[in-house]
């Protein structure tokens, strides 16, 4: 298994969004067809759901020996981050010190080559799944758009839970943040610079947009009751631009925030609410969605008897919440109650020197194949 790991760390798997196209690291093609051609090997059926141009996720099932009654659905994401320096080190993959190092080793190619390792285990072995259908889906494109698992929902595939694959350190995870991206514009009137009375300066109408949000909308934010798992939902300011020069009175400056959405919370009500904030404090500006696409918050009920089952089989008692958006929500929208769960730990993910422990790979790969081979 971590063998395969570092082959899926040899096979870059950058999201092309992060580059320019047609660079050479990117696209999740490679691990797609690599994951297929692994899964033929093992006997299990094997599908591409082509998403965009060169874009698929890759699908490969176990069928169990008698009707479906019953499906598990593994769903980790095949795209990473680049690299941080421009080295390309980071995808020539490493054992050293008891860890597996290099892009992806822990977001979240340690979480496929756990789950690949498990099936494969599961199909080899004489007993599999009576009427359970394990179906593992390799996505793409989670760190940008979540454009796989968005196709994926589309397909209607129905299952009883998805095991969605991320570094939660083998928590179970059933509730994460959701989150809106927003640009925020105020304008102004131009002057020259010598005759500020003469313009209206948008710089400075967004000095005061940024002091309210920081302010008073983050402290309102901060009052709201904490949801047991997430907390709390934020707000950031992430960045500011306005003006041309020093000599002319800007007429426009612009923001782009990031609020962290809880469950309960919609991305057209937190907007409708930042909104009238504002309006309330009597400022003039415009609010335009950045991402296009939703990103709501997953809340998965714990007490859904197959989330129970997987606690069990991992040996957990609770579940547990992370901050992090994924594909999680994306999928329980389309009707799969989802969890998230695999090894490494979120910390070591988008970092400079990523890494995952040989230990927390070997422990997901067991805990995933108890599951596996109790179901019935
Ligand atoms: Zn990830």
């Amino acid at each position: 298994m971590v063998r395969l790991l570092r082959e899926l760390i040899a096979l870059p798997s950058v999201n092309p969004a992060f580059l320019p196209a047609d660079d050479p690291l990117a696209g999740e093609h490679r691990v797609a067809d690599y994951v297929a051609s692994l899964g033929a090997k093992a006997g299990l059926s094997v599908d591409f759901q082509e998403v965009t141009p060169n874009r698929r996720n890759v699908l490969l099932r176990l069928t169990p020996q008698g009707r479906i009654r019953h499906r598990i659905l593994l769903a980790p994401h095949l795209d990473t981050v680049g690299s941080v320096d421009g080295s390309l080190e980071i995808f020539k993959p490493t054992l050293a010190n008891g860890r597996v190092w290099g892009r992806g080793a822990c977001d979240t190619k340690g979480c496929v080559a756990a789950m690949l390792t498990a099936m494969f285990d599961v199909a080899a072995a004489s007993s599999r799944p009576a009427q359970t259908e394990i179906v593992f889906a390799g996505l793409i494109d989670e760190e940008n758009q979540q454009l796989g698992s968005r196709a994926l929902s589309r397909t209607r595939l129905k299952a009883d839970l998805g095991i969605v694959g991320e570094p939660t350190r083998l928590e179970v995870v059933t509730a994460h943040k959701g989150d809106v991206w927003a640009r925020i514009e105020t304008r102004g009137k131009a002057a020259h610079g010598a005759r500020p009375d003469l313009g209206i300066n948008a710089v400075r109408a967004m000095a005061r947009v940024v002091e309210l949000i920081e302010g008073d909308y983050a402290a309102e934010l901060a009052r709201r009751p904490l949801h047991p798992l997430l907390g709390g939902p934020t707000i950031n300011v992430g960045m500011i631009r306005g003006g041309s020069q020093p000599n002319i009175v800007p007429d426009r400056c612009v923001i782009e925030i990031d609020r962290r959405t809880v469950p309960g919370e919609t991305a057209a009500g937190t907007k409708r609410e930042i909104e009238s904030f504002l309006r309330k404090h009597g400022v003039k500006s415009t609010l335009v969605d950045m991402k296009g696409v939703i990103a709501p918050p997953l809340e998965t009920d714990p007490n859904l008897p197959w989330v129970q089952n997987f606690l069990t089989a991992t040996g957990r008692r609770e579940t547990q919440g992370v901050t992090y958006f994924c594909d999680a929500a994306v999928l329980a929208l389309g009707g799969i109650p989802c969890v998230v769960f695999g090894p490494g730990d979120i910390a070591q993910a988008h970092t400079a020197r990523e890494w995952i422990s040989v230990a927390s790979l070997e422990r997901g790969t067991a805990l995933l194949k108890r599951f596996l081979e109790r179901l019935p």
